[in-house]
């Protein structure tokens, strides 16, 4: 393979060869390659193929808009797990809030500043690394999509948008999450109705909903409470209706919580999890629910809160969660999840107040509710919604329908062409959860023929089915220094 110079963007000649090929250039594919090439013990050829211009950001940080904030305060973001400092040092040499962003500060006094900001600090990063880094490795962008992936003598062969190919020894799969699917009741010719916003981090497209539109919003989660936030900056006045199933919304933090939070580094990288550790092992996900009821009834006894015990919980996933025998990962998923998300994912102060008043107001409303059916109305479209626990129906129109179900991590319903092409080919296979990919401790593949690959790694939020806990940016950085050791290892052979 021709050498190039570190960081240089490929765009005119094709890339044939390479170590390793990281597809997704997004904060966990960044990450990946950034402790890859400061592990290495020789200089390796590392390339991340990522159609966006901006990499490090990926789908969560790649935004500008101004109402995209962290869901938890800066201090527990980080790149390098043992350098805590680092973020909060970049962003205090940026001029700090005052500077950058005087509402960052949550009332609570922590940092809460935009994701863009945060993508642009995972990018940096990443660009200081490829322009130089302690093994000498080589990392480079190339800008296209992976299509399909093949096996070869190297390792894995794939084919790439624009005509390339790009064999690698080790692919790493960090292409985290698909956008949203249409419900069925949205799914074909509803969905391409100029009224339905596919896409509601498409800040360009909710610009561009009728300030007075009546406005749907599908799912009550971080994604909606993003979209809401945005169309009521943007002046909208039309009345704003979001359901979901269950009804279950982010549940704020609690005012007994405010403050730093703990050092999340410590809490998780033991050998045995807090709630292990102070709870034994649990075989059921009841079993689980009723421990955490009991620790939050302690807690409120004594004059603390929720979220305390909730914390020891979430930071323990990466120890309960494998423990769990599988038809109790399904019981949780089926009936827990929705409940555990909820308390699990906080909305950012700042969108929390917006919403609020917006609520207050009468604008906005919030009902546990399921949408029936839908149809094209002229230029609105029209939507049956029955009510949670009840056989009533209600037909109404809405000149906009946003669909913010959430982020799609099903690799059987993924139209993403390389996540296609893994499980179609057996090199991958969904995680018996249907969640994400099976991997194994050290997130090789485990494919059709139920044997780990060490030529194929999934990393980041696809693994959720395994480890359950690979959504937050903390508990993924954490997992990739975890593997990188054994991984820069195997490849120094
Ligand atoms: C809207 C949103 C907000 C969030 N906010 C927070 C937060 O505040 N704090 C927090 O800790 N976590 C947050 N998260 C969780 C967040 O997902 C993780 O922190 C992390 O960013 C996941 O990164 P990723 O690179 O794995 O995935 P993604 O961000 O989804 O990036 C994957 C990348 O892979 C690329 N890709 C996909 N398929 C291919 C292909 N075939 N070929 C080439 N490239 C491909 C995509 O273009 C994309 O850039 C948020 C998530 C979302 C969706």
């Amino acid at each position: 393979m021709r050498r190039r110079g570190f960081g240089q963007v490929s765009r005119e000649a094709p890339v044939t060869a390479a170590d390793v090929a990281v597809v997704g250039g997004g904060f966990t594919g960044a990450v990946f390659a950034i402790h890859l090439s400061r592990l290495a013990g020789r200089p390796l050829d590392i390339v991340i193929v990522e159609p966006r211009e901006r990499p490090g950001r990926g789908v969560a940080y790649d935004t500008d808009d101004p109402d995209h904030r962290l869901n938890a305060p800066l201090q527990i973001h980080f790149v390098y797990p043992d350098a805590p400092d680092h973020l909060p040092g970049w962003y205090a040499e940026r001029g700090g809030p005052e500077a950058v962003d005087p509402e960052a500060m949550g009332p609570d006094g922590t940092l809460y500043p935009r994701r863009g900001e945060f993508g642009r600090y995972v990018e940096e990063q990443l660009r200081s690394h490829m322009a130089g880094n302690a093994s000498g490795s080589a990392i480079r962008h190339i800008r296209a999509r992976a299509l399909s992936a093949r096996r070869n003598a190297a390792g894995y062969r794939l084919d790439l948008s624009g005509g390339q190919t790009l064999s690698a020894r080790l692919v790493v799969v960090a292409a985290g999450y698909a956008r949203p699917r249409p419900p069925p009741p949205f799914a074909g010719a509803v969905s391409g109705h100029p009224g339905f916003v596919a896409d509601p981090w498409d800040t360009h497209r909710l610009g561009n909903i009728p300030a007075d539109a009546s406005v749907l919003v599908l799912g009550m989660s971080q994604t909606a409470s993003d979209a809401i936030a945005v169309l009521l900056r943007n002046g909208h006045t039309g009345p704003i209706t979001a359901v979901a199933r269950r009804g279950l919304r982010p549940r704020p933090k609690p005012e007994t919580a405010a403050g730093l939070p703990p050092d999340i580094v410590d809490r998780i990288r033991r050998p045995v999890s807090l709630f292990t550790a102070a709870h034994g092992r649990h075989g059921t996900a009841l079993s689980l629910l009723r421990t955490l009821r009991a620790g939050v009834r302690r807690a409120e006894a004594s004059g603390g809160d929720w979220f305390g015990p909730f914390g020891d919980l979430r930071d323990s996933v990466w120890d309960v969660w494998p423990a769990l025998p599988l038809a109790e990962k399904r019981r949780f998923l089926r009936h827990l999840r929705v409940w555990y998300d909820a308390h699990r994912f906080q909305l950012p102060p700042q969108v929390e107040v917006r919403i609020a008043g917006a609520e207050a107001a009468g604008q906005l409303s919030f009902e546990a509710a399921f949408c029936e059916s839908a149809a094209r109305d002229g230029d609105a479209l029209s939507v049956t919604l029955r009510r949670r626990g009840s056989e009533e129906r209600r037909a109404e129109r809405f000149g906009a329908v946003m669909n913010c179900t959430g982020p799609d991590l099903r690799p059987d319903r993924s139209d993403n062409p390389l996540i296609a092409s893994l499980a179609a080919r057996g090199y991958a296979a969904a995680h018996p959860t249907g969640i994400g990919f099976a991997v194994d401790a050290e997130c090789r593949a485990v494919g059709a023929g139920g044997q780990p690959d060490p030529h194929l790694r999934i990393v980041g939020p696809l693994t959720y089915g395994a480890f359950a806990d690979q959504q937050g940016a903390p508990f993924i950085a954490l997992r990739l220094c975890a593997i990188l050791p054994g991984i820069a290892a195997a490849l120094q052979r």
